[in-house]
């Protein structure tokens, strides 16, 4: 089969402090998310900050705690694995995180935090394969057998960013979880690093979950994308489609605030009253009715189904029932 990754009805709920007495409340971060991922292609989840884009990037490889529904990897149901057996997927699946720094051990050479998880998962034959794994790593990001001593601090955002894919690379994934993986960095130093992205998933047949909050940078790498809002996706399809031909309100008003390069080509802004409400006490029917522009009368009370408005591409809004549509001619 050519999916990598099956996501099936996710929800990931948090408990909400002090709310202990009878009856128990929950931040409803991913609430009901079905996806795939094909091998070899990247995969980008949008939305502004709050969405539970990470809460979900995180969840795919049990770093958070699954509420219900499933996760397969390359068929396999993962979603009840304890950590011993979670231990062989940490093999398939990495993450890079958006705080290179933060994630880089300050007391350890380059060398010792690259060479670290080939030393977990005994992925070398002796001293002189290790060394040789670690260079070889190194170059592949870009950086010089010299980087090898020298520690994190020495180093530019771009290339912390850079040690922190090589690590990644060690144990030789097939499945990269970057979440945010470039917008602390430059902007100048951004398209290096997605460069490298880019180049790496040719070269070592890897497959990416992109997520961001910059709709530029998504639509740069991402061959499909998923857009979110309040822990759940109001559309999903190939990335030409999202961008020529954004479907879902929510989507168009995103897409609305991006500027294009042909001015021509002016898009009319699409301005959205009040801010994303609490993923804790969500608006009812559909998410997003408290602010669309379009909401409807139904929008209210009624959760939006998904609906395939062109192959592979998804909405979820009642404006694309067909049924409802008839009856309002
Ligand atoms: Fe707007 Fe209704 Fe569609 Fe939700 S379902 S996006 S409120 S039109
Ligand atoms: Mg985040």
């Amino acid at each position: 089969s050519d999916t990598l990754l099956r996501v099936e009805d996710l929800k990931i709920y948090y408990p909400v402090a002090g709310s202990g007495f009878g009856k128990k409340e929950f931040v409803k971060a991913v609430d009901g998310v079905t996806f795939e991922v094909k091998k070899g292609e990247v995969f980008g989840i949008v939305g502004e900050s709050g969405c539970g884009k990470s809460t979900l990037g995180r969840g795919v490889c049990k770093l958070e705690n699954l509420t219900s529904g499933h996760v397969y990897l390359d068929g396999e149901d993962i979603t009840e694995y304890n950590d011993r057996r979670m231990r062989s997927i940490r093999k398939k699946v990495q993450m890079v995180f958006q705080n290179p720094y933060a994630s880089l051990n300050p007391r350890m050479s380059v060398f010792d935090i690259i060479a670290e998880p080939l030393l977990v998962h005994h992925l070398y034959q002796d001293k002189a394969d290790l060394e040789k794994k670690v260079l070889d790593l190194l170059h592949r990001v870009g950086l010089d057998d010299y980087h090898a001593n020298r520690y994190p601090h020495e180093f530019s955002g771009g290339q912390r960013q850079r040690i922190g894919i090589a690590r990644a690379l060690a144990v030789e994934p097939s499945l990269i979880i970057a979440d945010e993986p470039v917008s602390a960095l430059d902007v100048s130093i951004q398209a290096q690093v997605l460069n490298l992205l880019n180049e790496l998933k040719h070269d070592l047949d890897l497959t990416y979950i992109f997520v961001a909050h910059d709709l530029s940078v998504v639509e740069y790498i991402s061959d499909r994308v998923g857009v979110m809002y309040l822990g759940n996706f109001v559309e999903v399809g190939e990335k030409d489609k999202i961008y020529s031909n954004p479907m879902h309100p929510y989507t168009q008003a995103l897409l609305s605030a991006v500027p294009v390069p042909d001015p021509t080509a002016k898009r009319e802004r699409i301005l959205l009253e009040g801010s994303i409400p609490s993923a804790h006490k969500p608006p009812t029917g559909c998410k997003f009715h408290t602010r669309c522009p379009k909401c409807m009368e139904c929008c209210k009370t009624q959760v939006p189904e998904r609906y395939e408005v062109d192959d592979g591409h998804y909405v979820y809004c009642h404006l694309y029932d067909k049924e409802r549509r008839e009856q309002q001619k």
